[in-house]
This record gives C-alpha cells, structure tokens and sequence, in this order.
C-alpha cells in the first residue's frame, strides 16, 4: 500500500525536497494533495508532474491562474487559507506534511490531526505557539506527530526501540550559523545577504535568518519539549558547527545515543513519511575521511541574546512562547526589508515579551488574539 502525503507549503525547501523523496520512491509514495502561498507556477509545475487529487493555492487572486493551467488535469483547485483546512481532512490522505513557514500553519495542522491523520511536521512554529494544546489533542485523537526537523528526528531514530526507558536528557545540536565566533560589535552591522548564507544547509529565508540569530534553536528546544514530553531542564544545546552529529539522547544508566549523516533533509523526511520502515536511498553517505575532526562548543547566549530569549519564554511558559513566536516573525520579516538591524531583531521581541499580557493556561481563540496583538505591536516597533 502506496502512503498518500500532503504536502502543506509544497514550493518551499522542504515540500520541494519532499517531492524529490517521493519522486524517487514511487513505490512508496503517492501525492494526493500539494498547497503552496504565492509560486503560482511552482505549484501548477509540481500539479502536472505529480497528478494530485487538488491543489491550494493560498493566495486567493492566483486561483485563477492555477485553474485555467489545470484545467485539462484531473485535479482539483482551490484557492484560500480555509480550503487548506478542509483538504487536509480529505479520506484520501494518509499523512499530512507541514511544511508552511511560521505560525500560518497552526490552523491547519490542527484540522489535520482532529480528522486523525498522521502528521510529518516540519512546521516548528505551531508547536512552539501551542505545544500544549496540538500534542495534548494528538493524544485524545490517537495522531502520531513524526518529526522532521533534522535534530528532532535524529532523538526519534534514537528513540526507536527505547520507548519504554526514561529519557535523562537530550542534547540538541545547532550548526552556529554564519556568526558562529563573532561578537555584538560585528553583528550590529551584519546584511541580510550575510545573515542569508548558511554554511551547511540550504532554507528558507526565514528559517537561514532563524539559524543565524539561533532563534531557530530556540524553537527546536520547545519543539522538542512538547515532542517528547520532556521537562525544561533536561533539553541541552551544544554547538556543533559541521552538522553530522545530528543530536543526541541520554538515558538513565548514562549511555549516549546519537544519529549522524551528512546534512540533508532528504533522509529526516523520508524517515518520517515512511516510519518505522527504512526505505534504501542513494543519499550520498557520510565518511570519517572527509571530517576526521567533530568539535564541539557552548553557545553564546550574551553575543546570540534570542537564543537566551527563547529559554526564557518557555520558563515562563503560557502564551510567552506565542509572543515571543510572532514578535520573532514580525522581526525577521522587517530585517529581510532592510527595515532594522541584525541585533534590533532581539530588542523588539524582549519588549514584546515584557509588555504583552501574559496569559499562564492560554486557550487556542487566547493564543489567536495573542499572536494579533503581539504582531500589532511589533509592528509599530518597527515603524518606530
Ligand atoms: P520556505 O519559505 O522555503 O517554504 C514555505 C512554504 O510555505 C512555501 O511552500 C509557501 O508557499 C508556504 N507558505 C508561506 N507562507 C504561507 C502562508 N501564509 N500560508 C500558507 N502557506 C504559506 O520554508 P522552509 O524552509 O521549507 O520551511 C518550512 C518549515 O519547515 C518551517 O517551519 C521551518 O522552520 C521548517 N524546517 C525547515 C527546514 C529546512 O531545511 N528548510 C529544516 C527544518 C525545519
Ligand atoms: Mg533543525
């Protein structure tokens, strides 16, 4: 039996490379739905070449366009956020793969797992903003959330087989970014183009500019914690600037487990579309020989402040993670603009997190106001 993937967010870095996972393993693999925000013709390429049951195209004046160049297809169109959150309920899917940037996910990731599918996510962001409620309604629904992310599925793998044993702690490894070693005098003058250039993976935009501020990590320690039920205290970062050692786990008698390979989200994917099967895969493999040496550092946290920022906000938990999420949103959109600065991204979210109300048991309709009033504020930071 062939798995039926949707693909939330299909023109982006990880849908794109998804589709490259699912084109070499046909056998494996069918697209039944593929979605995507604004590369109209991204979306109607991908739509001819893999036949999906229907399209979304988020942007509801490109629905036109993507209709008239599937109009001699099989395929369903639709245009809308709200057409996303009803295809992914569709009997036909059997796993839902997130892969749309920022918090624009939450809604349908939702939907998804209260229609039972089984999710792949790669969509941090709705973790971060609700952890509590998305892995508390997977358990009442019975969904299995399959990481994606490099790291998270690297304590997956080492979890397989070890379910049953407690886990001491887990250390997340994070590449440093382009400004890995540099202090807050080179960062006040960083450009994008700089922050843009990541020495091991290729991204999104938003994520690169994430990795670069270790934002991103910030993100990855409260994905992991509501992933794998893990206590604040017993999620580690450890800089690791060649990316092979993938993250580690450490049980109670001491042992460590690690995953390695060379970076690419090729294989995090695969393996979560195809858990608990591996499928064989020409992946280029890693050797020894080409990195006889693995080093490993403490982060920075006063040169690299989102990263502090972000431990903060999940002490303080609630909606503290949402408005650190939004603020970070609105942020990393205004730097891409040449709006404000490398190290002004930090001082617009500390504000947002000292003046937005905080809220300790936030409701999903708490969480959705939160993210509008803290968007709302952040703009106006910026505006100035
Ligand atoms: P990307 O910017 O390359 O692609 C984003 C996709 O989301 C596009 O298909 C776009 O059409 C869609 N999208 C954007 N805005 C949207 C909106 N408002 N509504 C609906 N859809 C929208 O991003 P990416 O790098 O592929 O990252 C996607 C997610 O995966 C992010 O949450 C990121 O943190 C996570 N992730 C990415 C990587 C990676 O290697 N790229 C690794 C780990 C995790
Ligand atoms: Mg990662």
């Amino acid at each position: 039996m062939k798995k039926r993937v949707a693909i939330l967010g299909a023109t982006g870095s990880i849908g794109t490379q998804a589709l490259d996972v699912i084109k070499a393993q046909p056998d494996a693999f069918e697209v039944e739905v593929l979605t995507a925000h604004s590369n109209a013709d991204l979306l109607i390429q991908q739509a001819i070449e893999f036949q999906p049951n229907a399209v979304v195209i988020t942007k509801d004046e490109l629905y036109e366009t993507v209709r008239e160049a599937l109009a001699s297809h099989p395929i369903k169109v639709y245009a809308g956020m709200n057409a996303v959150n009803s295809v992914v309920e569709m009997d036909s899917i059997d796993i839902v793969l997130t892969a749309m940037v920022g918090y624009a996910g939450l809604e349908s990731t939702i939907k998804a797992i209260e229609a039972g599918k089984s999710i792949a996510l790669a969509n941090k962001e709705t973790l971060v903003v609700a952890g509590q409620l998305i892995t508390q309604l997977a358990r009442e629904k019975g969904v299995n959330i399959y990481p994606v992310d490099s790291e998270h599925s690297a304590i997956f793998q080492c979890l397989a087989g070890e379910f049953h044993n407690p886990i001491e702690k887990i250390i997340l490894t994070a590449s440093g970014g382009p400004f890995r070693g540099k202090d807050r005098n080179f960062l006040q003058t960083v450009t994008k183009a700089q922050a843009l250039k990541h020495p091991n993976w290729d991204m999104g935009a938003k994520i690169t500019i994430d990795s670069a501020s270790l934002m991103n990590k910030g993100l990855e320690v409260m994905e992991a914690k509501w992933l794998f039920g893990l206590k604040n205290e017993q999620i580690e970062v450890v800089v690791h600037p060649q990316s092979i050692v993938h993250s580690l786990v450490q049980f109670e008698d001491g042992s460590l487990k690690a995953q390695l390979g060379l970076p690419d989200m090729k294989l995090p994917i695969q393996y979560a579309l195809h858990y608990p099967n591996r499928l064989k895969s020409d992946f280029p493999r890693f050797s020894f020989l080409d990195y006889p040496t693995l080093t490993f550092e403490q982060p920075d946290l006063e040169t690299f402040r989102n990263l502090a920022l972000a431990y903060s906000a999940m002490e303080k938990g609630g909606n503290a993670p949402c408005v650190l999420n939004a603020a970070n949103e609105v942020a990393v959109a205004a730097y891409l603009r040449d709006e404000i600065g490398f190290l002004a991204m930090s001082d617009l979210i500390s504000d947002c997190l000292a003046k937005v109300a905080y809220i300790a048991t936030p409701s999903l309709s708490d969480l959705v106001h939160t993210d509008q009033e803290t968007r709302r504020m952040a703009q106006e930071l910026v505006n100035g």
